[in-house]
């Protein structure tokens, strides 16, 4: 019999439960282990889609049965990110320590808004460390986000406020004397455009540069903006430069970039998604430098740096700006002088969310364990995997490149010698990428490269090894092959 004063919603018995939590790790660890050999996806089937229409239960059934559905419904219609031959989006592989991390994170589940509690100190600490990691100074301040979207996001937003010429928090947009304007390539994510979207400005606001053979932001261009939009009367205040950008990894002259920000006296943001990791690796900093002179800068830690989904960050050198956009203050979130709440930099000044899950953790242990020497290995690696693919890409007579690979992101199309119609091409590589998709045997997704069918391989696997991208190439040509 249950004690009438023990919520349902505790385990009826502990050590039951905990049987069944050990059973749970030791499985997930024994999948993660024997990914290689699964398909790396498979379609949802119907009846898979249709269990996930049932009623609301009034009741439920032992513990031990929802698991055994999510083994069987869940866990084989996985998106195979976790899979060493998955490269599509820009998508992290996840890590079991981290993964193990979330367990305990949720088991201990404070909420990470801001009060004398040890996931309040470890979350600055990680701040700290990934300053330090992309070269940003001490001062600077930080928040882990959902990702980069909000990291974009929470960035625009202190620049807008920043450089507003009303106070925007009081009196918002609609007393704007004139339209505020940022300058970002055509290679830019969408996320930037959704942000602007999401602030009210619009994506007109989004003066779009073009880029130039190498897929970089035309500088040339982007002061020939700047000029004629000041000439209008409206106001530039930021530019976005990419340390990545998503189609193809091509970085912008981001120090070029810095200095002309510095002359037109204009917020400098770097969209680094999953390219600010070039900075661990001391062969690939060239590529970002100028971006430690950035006035705020937007990274994953979901992408490059496999902590498991959902993680970014955003680092902004002017910490008062950061605050003043987002500080905010009410009776019952006042600071008293002990007990529980004194802290001097709760995390719901930083940005939009008050209550936060304790995302610290899973970085922290990733970091703490791993090292960034682990990293900086494994990001190495896919750089030199995606250097050797170009490679046999070049050498294939039926294979062209797309776009340089400026980074670890190569695109690519089958193209059988003698054939020219592009929208010929466009159609059967369409065709090539959904059969490899659906093969189970690697999962790369697509773009278009000024306006071409790409086939698309983005490594930020650290589970890839050489000979996985060998059965790509060899996947390709046999379904180009096979197609004709
Ligand atoms: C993935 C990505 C984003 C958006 O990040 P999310 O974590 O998906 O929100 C922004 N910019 C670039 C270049 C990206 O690759």
């Amino acid at each position: 019999m249950r004690d009438p004063e023990t919520s349902p919603l505790d385990p009826p018995d502990w050590q039951a439960l905990a049987a069944l939590g050990h059973r749970m790790v030791s499985e997930m660890l024994d999948h993660l282990a024997g990914l290689r050999e699964k398909p790396v996806w498979r379609p949802v089937p119907e009846a898979v889609k249709r269990r996930f229409q049932a009623p609301v239960p009034e009741r439920g059934p032992p513990a031990e049965e929802v698991y055994a559905e999510f083994l069987e419904s869940v866990l084989p219609y996985n998106m195979g990110n976790v899979h060493p031959r998955f490269w599509g989006w820009v998508n992290g592989t996840g890590t079991a320590l981290a993964a193990l991390a979330e367990f305990l994170a949720a088991a201990m589940n404070p909420n990470a808004h801001g009060a004398d509690v040890a996931p309040h100190y470890m979350e600055w600490q990680v701040i700290a460390w990934l300053r330090e990691l992309l070269g940003f100074p001490a001062g600077a301040s930080g928040i882990l986000l959902s990702g980069c979207s909000m990291a974009n996001w929470v960035a625009l937003a202190v620049a807008m406020r920043d450089r507003a010429p009303i106070d925007l928090a009081a009196e918002g947009i609609g007393a704007l004397p004139r339209p505020m304007v940022v300058y970002a390539s055509d290679q830019t994510h969408l996320s930037v455009r959704k942000a602007l979207r999401m602030l009210g400005l619009g994506e007109r606001a989004l003066r779009v540069v073009p880029s130039d053979a190498e897929l970089r932001l035309d500088l040339g261009a982007l002061a020939e903006a700047i000029a004629r939009d000041r000439r209008a009367g409206l106001l530039p205040f930021c530019v976005v430069g990419n340390a990545g950008t998503v189609d193809s990894g091509a970085f912008d002259p981001l120090a070029d970039l810095a200095a002309l920000c510095r002359e037109e006296d204009l917020w400098f943001h770097v969209d680094g998604a999953f390219g600010a990791a070039a900075a661990l690796v001391p062969d690939l900093r060239p590529l970002v430098a100028g971006m430690e002179s950035a006035d705020s800068l937007a990274f994953d830690l979901h992408k490059w740096f496999h902590v498991p989904y959902e993680a970014g960050c955003v680092l902004v050198r002017d910490r008062e700006a950061h605050r003043r956009t987002f500080r905010i203050t009410a009776d019952y979130v006042e600071s008293l002088r002990g007990g529980i709440a004194p802290v001097d930099e709760p995390f719901r000044d930083y940005g939009p969310q008050l209550s936060r899950g304790f995302r610290a953790l899973k970085v922290w242990m990733a970091f703490r364990h791993h090292g960034v020497e682990a990293y900086r290995a494994s990001i190495a690696r896919n750089v030199r995997q995606a250097r050797a693919l170009e490679g046999r890409i070049r050498r294939e007579p039926e294979l062209e490149l797309l776009a340089p690979v400026s980074l670890n992101i190569v695109c690519f199309r089958y193209r059988p010698p003698g054939l020219e119609d592009e929208e010929t091409l466009d159609a059967i590589n369409e065709r090539i990428l959904v059969r490899l998709q659906e093969s189970g045997v690697a999962l790369p997704t697509q773009t278009r490269i000024r306006g071409r069918f790409a086939i698309r391989v983005s490594i930020t696997n650290h589970r890839s090894r050489s000979d996985d991208f060998d059965r790509l190439v060899e996947a390709v040509l046999g379904l180009g092959r096979a197609g004709r």
